[in-house]
């Protein structure tokens, strides 16, 4: 096999961190289930939960190959990767800084569980350079974002994070999933620490739950000793199944790009939608950053309906696009974060954040533009109708 520095990105999908089936010269990997393994001398102790069987190891190979590092490992999920990231590399007494809108979960391991360890955290204010310089603080560790952001698809500038992680001796960590590899390589501006929730993008068939880290190989060892410990290792049948999925994630990334970007100029002109929020459309407040930083502009976007429609009726009516928690499946689908995602926060806080009532999230999946289209038209025309009846 080749350097895959020299490789275009849909060959490292394909072939790159494989297992090489020398018995039967099968043109896949072969499975290996096994749990208990021979010494093969004192350092090489192979076990799932030390992370290094056949598959695990192999799918660590394509996974910093897709993301320019030397090292990757796979996790029971997306949740198991951030809490093994944050833990290995802070401890009592330390401080992290963390952008203001993070992933759910990600937000809740942070304000329930790290008092537990002594942790000390600020969220920002915003996604600006003063934003993240003014919670510095002397005991400060790990800098922590996530762009895009979800759900209004905001851009941090990951030159920027990068340049004040170097100044202070910080380590910078990204929660990559809404770009995936494919879109966004933050590893290239000088990012240490890429995290994914490979249930999303890299798994993308709504079928795997599964976590995935890249780095440098002395931050993985750091990672690794604490998880070994932890012990949030994934089964190898689905280390296997990820592998399958990773070999088309470019196909179906890029595709659902094109889709998105095509949507969202569909919505935009829409006369029931008040606005839509994706990075690849001009008047995006980043539009120049996310060019800058992103190679596409990733199957996610936000809308938001005109007052008079009736958010929960408008997604009820669609056929084809079915409401989901989560996203970045082949098939399209579509949810409220106001009464999903952000259903915790007060109706203040929300406001505060951008997000309306009439705000809606959608994954946007690989189906032809024309049957989108049609779905939301169909439902478009159903709650203006109904609309129409109420003012009668
Ligand atoms: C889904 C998600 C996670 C958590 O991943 P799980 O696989 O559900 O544990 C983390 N970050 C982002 C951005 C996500 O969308």
């Amino acid at each position: 096999m080749g350097d895959s520095k020299n490789m275009g990105l849909n060959t490292i999908c394909a072939h790159v961190g494989e297992v090489k089936d020398e018995q039967f010269k099968g043109a896949i990997s072969p499975l290996y289930m096994s749990s208990s393994y021979a010494y093969e001398n004192v350092d090489v102790k192979r076990y799932p939960r030390y992370f290094n069987t056949p598959n695990q190891e192999a799918l660590g190979k394509k996974i910093a190959a897709l993301e320019h590092t030397e090292s990757g490992m796979i996790f029971g999920s997306g949740m198991a990767a951030v809490s093994h990231c944050l833990l290995a590399f802070l401890q009592k007494g330390d401080h992290i800084v963390l952008q203001k809108t993070l992933y759910g979960g990600t937000y809740n391991f942070v304000v329930e569980e790290f008092h537990k360890f002594g942790i000390e955290y600020s969220f920002t204010d915003g996604f600006s350079e003063a934003d993240f310089r003014r919670e510095l603080q002397p005991n400060t560790k790990v800098i922590y974002v996530e762009t895009p952001s979800n759900p209004l698809m905001l851009i941090t500038d990951l030159q920027m994070i990068s340049n004040i992680a170097k100044e202070h001796g910080l380590v910078s960590m990204i929660d990559n999933t809404f770009a995936s590899p494919v879109n966004q390589n933050p590893a290239d501006f000088g990012i240490d620490i890429m995290i994914h929730s490979a249930t999303k993008y890299m798994g993308g068939h709504s079928d795997i739950c599964a976590g995935a880290v890249a780095a440098s190989s002395a931050h993985m060892e750091r990672i690794w000793n604490l998880s070994k410990n932890i012990g949030g290792s994934l089964s190898d049948y689905t280390v296997w199944l990820l592998e399958r999925s990773l070999k088309t994630m470019a196909l179906r990334v890029k595709a659902q790009n094109k889709n998105a970007k095509r949507m969202a100029k569909w919505l935009q002109q829409h006369p029931l939608v008040e606005k839509v929020h994706y990075p690849g459309l001009k008047d995006h407040p980043d539009y120049d950053l996310a060019k800058r930083q992103m190679r596409g502009f990733t199957g996610m976007l936000s809308f938001e309906l005109i007052p008079s429609v009736d958010a929960e009726a408008f997604m009820q009516a669609l056929q084809l696009i079915k409401q989901s928690m989560s996203l970045a499946g082949v098939e399209s689908t579509i949810l409220s974060p106001a009464k999903t995602s952000h259903a915790l926060l007060s109706a203040e806080e929300r406001a505060h954040q951008g997000i309306s009532d009439k705000l809606l999230r959608f994954s946007v999946g690989i189906e032809e533009k024309k049957d989108l289209v049609n779905d939301m038209e169909q439902a478009f025309h159903k709650v203006a109708k109904s609309n129409a009846v109420m003012q009668d």
